[in-house]
């Protein structure tokens, strides 16, 4: 869940048009008309990115007349289809997916049961990759993947790449080196989510 106090906007006199904020956007909120940046207000979570990389100082934050809380209601969808989808994700339910706004893995997988198609739809719906946006990416991709969706990044390429974790190391590689005990941490993780572990210790 994020508690979303802020709101992106644009000063179009100093707008020039180079779509950098559009290209970094983690949930799409930023489009052009007439050469220059538009926010929708509806979508933005409030992450500065935008302001961060604007190099004319186009954009401001400003406060929100009302706080936005965005998250992905776990209970509208069933337990069991949550915990299926993370397990087939080697993912824990309760896991932390996004330290920035401390969001479990459950909430994720809520918001993809619920409809998210992409990175920025899971975005929107949970806040999650509004903070750092690094380190939730690989585990939203697993789940996306996970539900038979596959992923093309955009063009303009804004999306981090998934991070190699020990699920995408190939078997003959794990079975060759042993002495890193991949299949045997593997297997643990498995056993643990196949027993309805919803939680790592
Ligand atoms: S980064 Fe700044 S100058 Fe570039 S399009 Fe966005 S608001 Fe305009
Ligand atoms: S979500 Fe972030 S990058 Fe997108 S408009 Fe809002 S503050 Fe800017």
């Amino acid at each position: 869940m994020k508690v979303v106090n802020y709101l992106s906007q644009m000063d179009k006199d100093k707008c020039i048009g180079c779509r950098l904020c559009e290209t970094i956007c983690p949930t799409g909120a930023i489009s052009m008309f007439e050469k220059k940046a538009v926010v929708d207000e509806n979508l933005c979570r409030a992450c500065s990115k935008c302001e961060d990389v604007c190099p004319n100082e186009a954009v401001i934050l400003v406060e929100r007349t009302e706080p936005l809380m965005v998250s992905a209601d776990v209970d509208t969808v069933d337990e069991a289809a949550i915990d299926e989808l993370c397990a087939k994700a080697d993912l824990f339910p309760e896991q932390m997916i996004c330290a920035c706004t401390m969001t479990p893995v459950k909430e994720a997988a809520a918001a993809i049961l619920n409809g998210a198609r992409t990175p920025e739809d899971i975005s929107v719906m949970t806040g999650i990759r509004t903070g750092c946006g690094i380190y939730c990416m690989g585990a939203i991709q697993r789940l996306l993947n996970a539900n038979g969706i596959e992923l093309k990044p955009p063009a303009n390429n804004r999306w981090y790449k998934q991070c190699l974790s020990m699920w995408d190391i190939p078997d003959d590689v794990a079975k060759s080196n042993p002495g890193y005990f991949i299949e045997e941490d593997q297997g643990i993780y498995r056993n643990k989510i196949k027993g309805g572990e919803r939680d790592v210790e």
